[in-house]
Formats: C-alpha cells, sequence, structure tokens
C-alpha cells in the first residue's frame, strides 16, 4: 500500500473545563509544527467545542465529538445531535469501548450512530475492539467482525471508504497494558480482510485503521511503522501537551 498521510486523534473523555481546554490547545498549538503528512483530530468535551473551534487554525486541528445521539432532532432531552455538529466537526467517535461497556451502547446504537454521522457530514470512526475474555480465547476476528457487521450495515462501499476504523482492544485502553504492534499489525490485516469480504478490495485498502489502546510518545513509533496501521486513537497520552507533540513527530516520521 503506498505511503499516506497518518491520522493522529486526540480523545480528551470527561477531562478539562472549557477554559483547561483552551489554556491546552494554546500551549499545543505553540508545540505542533504543521505536518503536511499528518492530520491531527482532537476530541474535546461537547461544551468545549465551539470554542476551539474557534481557537484553533484549522490547518493545525481538526475537531471530532466523542459521542452523539443518532436522531436528527426532537424531544432527546440532554442529547446532542450529529445534526447539531454539523459543522462545528470534521469527525466524531463512534463505538468507543466505554460508550459500549459502561453505558451499554449495542451494535444497533452504533449503526444507527455511524449512519447518522455519513448523513450529516461527518466522518464517523468507527470503534472495535474485543475483551480480555475474548482475547484469550482467541475470539477476536470474531468479535471484530461481528462489530464490523454490526456497526456498518446499510452504508454504502463509497461511505464506507471513506471512514476510519479504529481497533481498540478493550483490555488496551487506559491499562498501560498495549497491544504488541506485530499482534495489532496482523489484527489489522484480518479487519481489512473483512472489509475486503464485505464490501471489496478497493474499499478496504481505502479505509483508514488506526489502533488505540495505551499508546505512549514511547511506543507510538512502533505502531507507526507497521504495515497497514494509518494512525493512532490515544487517551491519556493526549491530555500532556509535549508527549502529544512527540507523538506527531513520531507520525511525521513515519
Ligand atoms: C482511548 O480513549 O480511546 C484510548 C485508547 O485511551 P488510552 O490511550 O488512555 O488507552
Amino acid at each position: 500500500m503506498a505511503a499516506r498521510k497518518k491520522l493522529i486523534v486526540g480523545n480528551w473523555k470527561m477531562n478539562f473545563t472549557v477554559h483547561e481546554a483552551s489554556i491546552f490547545v494554546h500551549k499545543l498549538a505553540g508545540l505542533v509544527t504543521p505536518k503536511k503528512n499528518v492530520e491531527v483530530v482532537l476530541a474535546p468535551s461537547a461544551l468545549a467545542l465551539p470554542t476551539l473551534g474557534q481557537q484553533i487554525d484549522h490547518k493545525q486541528f481538526n475537531l471530532a465529538a466523542q459521542n452523539f445521539y443518532w436522531r436528527d432532532e426532537g424531544a432527546f432531552t440532554g442529547e446532542i445531535s450529529a445534526h447539531q455538529l454539523h459543522g462545528v466537526v470534521k469527525y466524531a467517535i463512534v463505538g468507543h469501548s466505554e460508550r459500549r461497556h459502561v453505558f451499554g451502547e449495542t451494535d444497533k446504537d452504533i449503526r444507527a450512530k455511524v449512519q447518522a454521522a455519513v448523513r450529516n457530514e461527518i466522518i464517523p470512526i468507527l470503534c472495535v475492539g474485543e475483551t480480555a475474555a475474548e482475547h484469550t480465547e482467541g475470539e477476536t476476528n470474531a468479535i471484530l467482525h461481528d462489530q464490523l457487521i454490526g456497526g456498518l450495515a446499510n452504508l454504502t462501499s463509497e461511505e464506507v471508504a471513506e471512514m476510519v476504523i479504529a481497533y481498540e482492544p478493550v483490555w488496551a485502553i487506559g491499562t498501560g497494558d498495549n497491544a504488541a504492534p506485530s499482534e495489532v499489525g496482523e489484527t489489522v490485516k484480518a479487519i481489512r480482510r473483512q472489509i475486503a469480504h464485505l464490501y471489496g478490495k478497493k474499499v478496504a485498502e481505502a479505509v483508514l485503521v488506526l489502533y488505540g489502546g495505551s499508546v505512549t510518545s514511547g511506543t507510538a513509533g512502533d505502531y507507526l511503522t507497521t504495515v497497514g496501521i494509518d494512525g493512532l486513537l490515544v487517551g491519556g497520552a493526549s491530555l500532556r501537551a509535549e508527549e502529544f507533540n512527540d507523538i506527531l513527530e513520531k507520525a511525521s516520521k513515519a
């Protein structure tokens, strides 16, 4: 596969007040030199999106939503829709393991969200990944198969080709127990085989596949130089400006 742009996404989860987010981005902007071969995406809390949208240089950073509801509008107290996020974010994370496991989101919910994102011209970053028990039992590829079919059903090949898949083993998220890059490389190959089976080889080659799970500046380079891995979804390390910048530097050299 020809070398292409790396995509690095920082998922801030439920961290930073709006004020803190703004100060953090100011610091990060001072560190990050624009790179033609790396796209940097920040996923702050929904509250900080409008402020950061005004603050950032869109040539330096793009924004992602961490979550949204699949209906476009209506009586859904407390929710934010992809329709409302249109024009505010370029990407949206869908089916993060914390959404699946803490908030009980099912493949059916996730499928509806992927479709809502696409309908509202937001690029979905669909997260898939197995639990520790499933990993031990050797069920990783079967679980990913179900999550891919569950999340992608009803999309056209063109729509799938333009989206992002993030392989995030549940046992590696926030634990410090990152998956071995060689194993991730094999799993990413399996993901592309499954996409090829469902949507054809061209789509499987076009879709971006990221790795996420306890990535640090020390381990980032090993993933970014593994064939088939197009970038990273970074949680904890994205909250440390210098370390996140180091990861971006590794991405530009990969
Ligand atoms: C994540 O939030 O998607 C993630 C991978 O977190 P961490 O890097 O902290 O494991």
